[in-house]
């Protein structure tokens, strides 16, 4: 591993042990080409909040579609 440890998403904590970090995904940025998410293998769990965004995004696309336009 090159640098500096990844930081994990759930606690912003460096990830020491590179055995214990997982690649949650990656978050595009407006002015570059964006980052690597890590996470302690422990703390993947409390990324879930993901999923929640994800719904809302769709009820709102639903909701939009309903309404006629
Ligand atoms: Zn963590």
């Amino acid at each position: 591993m090159t640098g500096a440890p990844p930081i994990c998403r759930a606690c912003d904590v460096p990830i020491e042990d590179a055995d214990d970090a997982v690649y949650v995904g990656h978050e595009p940025s407006n002015s570059g080409p964006g980052w690597a998410i890590w996470a302690h293998r422990a703390h993947v769990d409390l990324l879930e909040p993901d999923q929640a965004a994800t719904r809302i995004l769709a009820r709102v696309l639903v909701a939009r579609a309903l309404s006629g336009e």
